[in-house]
């Protein structure tokens, strides 16, 4: 870094995204993408002309696609909050809802922290249960911000709409953020809930079920007001953060919604398949409602199966943190890619 940068950021530690390897072809099982391709519909809406009309800007307002997904979620059209990527409306609703601090469990996802320092946010961290469930009683009447993974990610674990409800409803003075990046896997929305409690928020995005990690929208569903002050912070940084062909993908794919169900329903009965087979290999596996799993071998460190997959070209997560070290993050890809992932882990355990 410069020697001319803030205080601040010269002490942030950045997100450390997943690898994206650029050097060979991996099966990769490492940032929860999906292995299968965008709807034929969206690759028609991408097309020549509206690659043209690039040179001018796109709409700030995201009008087709607010329209679209209102209408599929049945809310209205100022319950609906586009950005660039569901991290972006995070960052946003650290900064728009944090003062009185910030609270998160310890084990999941690793943006929390970090918009937290960016923001110069007080976070109170809330240790997951023994078991890796969510501390629920621990979330009430925190009185500050709420930032919920549900699914929880590295986990997977879910918790019920009726825990959702009590903690919103312990927190009358602040938001409540359940982040909904896994639930097309077999979760529960709390996106129902948005039209009883004015301050619940909650997020989605299309990189994970629907296959658009790359083009990176995200949105949020919530009180008309929550959605008012996310506007404002995105129309004072960056009106124009959703690019007009990504807006084209996403109203095509929620036109073609169907087909997005449809691979999540393989991604689950892929999932099925791979517990079963790491269960007999003698792994844990943590119960999972994502489209990853979390699991752990007593015959094998989390490192060295990360290090052993890799050289064979199976890409994995593993994280280095004390509590969760011996797991490892596996996305759940193809059922081809899946039996060849069981295949090269039986023969790791068998040397
Ligand atoms: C992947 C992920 C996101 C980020 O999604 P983008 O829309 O790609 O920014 C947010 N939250 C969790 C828990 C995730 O795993």
């Amino acid at each position: 870094m410069s020697r001319y940068v803030s205080k601040r950021l010269s002490r942030i530690e950045a997100y450390t995204p997943g690898e994206q390897p650029q050097d060979k072809k991996y099966i990769k099982l490492n940032t929860n993408e999906s292995p299968y391709p965008a709807s034929p519909k969206v690759v028609e809406a991408v097309s020549a002309d509206a690659v043209a009309r690039l040179r001018l800007y796109c709409d700030p307002e995201c009008k087709k696609l607010t329209q679209a997904l209102a209408g599929l979620y049945g809310v209205g059209e100022k319950n609906i909050f586009l950005s660039n990527g569901s991290d972006d409306i995070l960052n946003f609703a650290f900064m728009a809802y944090g003062e009185s601090g910030v609270a998160y469990a310890d084990i999941t996802y690793g943006f929390y922290p970090v918009f937290a320092e960016l923001h110069g946010i007080t976070p109170t961290v809330i240790p997951l249960k023994e078991d890796f469930s969510l501390d629920v009683e621990g979330f009430k009447n925190q009185n500050k911000l709420v930032v919920i993974a549900n699914p929880n990610a590295p986990t997977g674990m879910e918790i019920s709409l009726s825990d959702i409800e009590s903690i919103v409803l312990s927190n009358p003075n602040s938001v409540v953020v359940i982040d909904e990046a896994y639930v097309d896997f077999g979760g529960t929305s709390a996106i129902p809930l948005t039209k009883k409690y004015d301050n619940l928020l909650v997020c989605q995005t299309y990189s994970k079920s629907r296959s658009m990690a790359g083009a990176r929208l995200g949105y949020a569903v919530g009180n008309e007001a929550l959605i008012a002050d996310l506007n404002k912070i995105k129309y004072s940084t960056n009106p124009y953060n959703v690019n007009t062909l990504t807006q084209l993908a996403g109203v095509a794919a929620v036109e073609d919604n169907d087909y997005y169900l449809g691979n999540a329903q393989k991604i689950i009965a892929t999932r099925v398949y791979v517990i079963g087979a790491l269960e007999q290999l003698g792994f844990e596996v943590l119960p999972s409602k994502a489209n990853f799993i979390f699991a752990r071998s007593p015959k094998i460190s989390g490192l060295e199966l990360y290090l052993k997959l890799k050289e064979r070209g199976v890409l994995i997560r593993h994280f280095e943190k004390a509590r969760i070290k011996d797991f490892n993050r596996i996305t759940i890809g193809s059922q081809q890619e899946m039996e060849i992932f069981i295949s090269k882990v039986t023969e790791i355990l068998g040397e």
